[in-house]
């Protein structure tokens, strides 16, 4: 089993079966004595006036290790992840019985937009809005539900949302396109200087490291972008070991983003 796949288990081991050991409130994972804030929360308590210190602090870990390690979040603990695998199993599947089914792409800064429209709305309504359409959230909010009070509430019909979105209308398209915490991953991780690096000379070309990879990059054509999420997919289905992570140049901050650096 890939180091991967455990951290995703032991994410969903503690959010659904052992609820009460880790959670710390809503947007918060507490483990013992030490608090554990997801950026997102940071901002959307920023952007409503309610920040704290203390909350602020909780949330200083997980910036510092996006800024130096990138987008890892969403490859190696988004509780959402797995989904996202599995729409890509039903959609492959539905697409080999001869199903046709739409490609929609809302655009490279989509999510940035997104994240823009969450944070103002969280203004305007003095609350944090993205706690009914962040994956990570919702689902911490479902797993204390279902602990607390043995239901499920109105978040599994987000989520099925996202899923079928993912499944018949856009592939991957809610991580891609539209999630504000994704964005803010990208954001912070644009600094992070470990960098997925092509040898040119073992490149065959075959293009299955662009096939595996599930948020659109092109590692085959050097075109990958903050939107990478450090998953290690590509370069274990390369079949000339052509990629690596390495250290490197961070991003240009300021770069345009699009399917490129
Ligand atoms: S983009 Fe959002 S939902 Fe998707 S893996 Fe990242 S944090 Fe999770
Ligand atoms: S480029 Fe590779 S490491 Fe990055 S998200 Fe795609 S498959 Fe994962």
């Amino acid at each position: 089993m890939r180091l991967r796949h455990i951290t995703l288990t032991l994410v969903w081991v503690s959010l659904f079966l052992m609820p009460a050991s880790v959670m710390g409130g809503l947007w918060t994972v507490g483990v013992g004595p030490v608090e554990l804030m997801d950026p997102l929360a940071s901002l959307s308590l920023l952007a409503t006036g309610s920040a704290t210190a203390k909350a602020l602090l909780a949330g200083l870990p997980l910036v510092l290790l996006v800024m130096a390690l990138g987008r890892f979040f969403c490859g190696w603990l988004c509780p959402y992840r797995p989904l996202l695998g599995l729409s890509r199993i039903v959609r492959a599947a539905l697409l080999g019985r001869g199903w046709r089914l739409p490609e929609v792409r809302l655009g490279p800064r989509s999510a940035f937009y997104s994240l823009g429209f969450v944070l103002l709305l969280s203004v305007a309504a003095g609350f944090p809005v993205a706690v009914f359409v962040y994956p990570p959230a919702i689902m911490m909010r479902e797993a204390s539900t279902l602990a607390l009070y043995g239901s499920i509430g109105f978040g599994l019909f987000t989520l099925t949302g996202m899923f079928l979105y993912d499944v018949f209308v856009s592939p991957s398209g809610f991580c891609q396109d539209l999630c504000p915490g994704g964005a803010v991953f990208r954001l912070l991780g644009r600094t992070s200087p470990v960098r997925l690096v092509r040898d040119k000379e073992k490149c065959v070309p075959c293009h299955a490291c662009d096939v595996v990879c599930p948020l659109g990059q092109a590692p085959m054509t050097d075109r990958v972008t903050s939107g990478c999420e450090r998953c290690g997919l590509c370069a274990a289905a390369c079949p000339t070991d052509a990629l690596k992570f390495e250290l490197g140049q961070p991003l240009p901050i300021f770069a345009p983003e699009g399917r490129g650096p």
